[in-house]
């Protein structure tokens, strides 16, 4: 589903998650562990409040896992608990349950004191499209729930989903807005997969596949498709395109005149980007000496 963002619907997704909030003890915010800046909503600090909340990483297994171990730290110093997690396979999804509770341990506390039953704890999962929440949703409810109504402005009955955690969820994520102001970032989000083809030309976000992949991860590329020559400055155009060329031939993507199909290959280079299949790959760190460039 592609989900226009204009000012108003800015506007109602903010407000509807707003209203979801007062019903819930956490929030959990899904961020893509391949891209944790850039599949972050730019005024989630404002939308939250001081709500409590987790971050959750996820897509882990399609990341850096070192790079992953350096977000933790980092959020953790901007006083945010967080966990990575596969919701494709519900690798450490249960740490979720796990973290909010120790979260919400000084509330659930005083709650014992008081001589109140302790309840579960109830959750709401927020992220921009595509980052997995209906994936989480089912993996932590161990079943197939039709996750609808998550276009913003739409508004229906709030039902709670009881996982098999000590957790339950509302059943409609909070869908928030990706950032559009910075050119890069769309690309990173298309690439990953999070923004749709049709927006952006498939070579271009080829192109800065293949730029950001020769800049930081060169061996994995030259590996999966048998690249000879690295190149001399991958901040060169002429270079890039040289790459993307290079791998058409070696798959095949010919046009009469041996002329390589540059669309067709970068559907490939993108293809095998998202599905893993050239490694895990981080495209942003949260600093300077390790994959990605720290606000880029
Ligand atoms: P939503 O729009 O946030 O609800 O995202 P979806 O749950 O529909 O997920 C978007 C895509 O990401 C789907 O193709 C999922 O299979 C895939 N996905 C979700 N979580 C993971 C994960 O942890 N790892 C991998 N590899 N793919 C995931």
């Amino acid at each position: 589903m592609t989900i226009q963002w204009f000012p108003g619907h800015m506007t109602r997704a903010k407000r509807q998650i707003q209203e979801k909030l007062k019903l819930i003890d956490i929030a959990i915010e899904l961020l893509d562990a391949r891209i944790p800046l850039s599949s972050r909503n730019p005024m989630v600090d404002e939308i939250l409040g001081g709500k409590p909340r987790l971050i959750v990483l996820n897509k882990s297994d399609l990341a850096d896992p070192r790079v992953t171990e350096q977000w933790i730290d980092y959020f953790k110093y901007e006083g945010h608990e967080t966990v990575a997690v596969d919701s494709s396979t519900g690798t450490r999804v249960g740490d979720i349950p796990v973290k909010a509770k120790e979260i919400l341990q000084e509330k659930i506390d005083r709650q014992l004191a008081k001589g109140m039953n302790p309840r579960a704890v109830r959750g709401l999962i927020v992220g921009i499209p595509n980052v997995g929440k209906s994936t989480l949703i089912n993996r932590l409810a161990g079943r197939n729930i039709a996750i609808t109504g998550d276009k913003p402005g739409v508004t229906k009955g709030q039902q709670w989903i009881k996982t098999t955690f000590d957790m339950d969820l509302l059943d409609t994520p909070g869908i928030l807005w990706p950032k559009f102001e910075d050119e890069l970032v769309g690309y990173r989000l298309a690439m990953t997969g999070a923004i749709r083809e049709q927006i952006l030309n498939v070579e271009d976000i080829a192109f800065f596949a293949v730029r950001e992949l020769a800049e930081r991860y060169w061996p994995a590329l030259q590996e999966r498709f048998k690249l000879d020559k690295a190149p001399t400055d991958p901040s060169e155009s002429d270079e890039i395109v040289r790459i993307m060329e290079d791998i058409g031939r070696r798959r095949g993507c010919l046009v009469s005149g041996g002329q390589v199909d540059l669309e067709k290959a970068s559907g490939i280079i993108l293809r095998e980007l998202r599905s893993g299949n050239l490694g895990r790959i981080t495209l942003e760190a949260p600093f300077p000496a390790a994959a990605g460039r720290p606000g880029e």
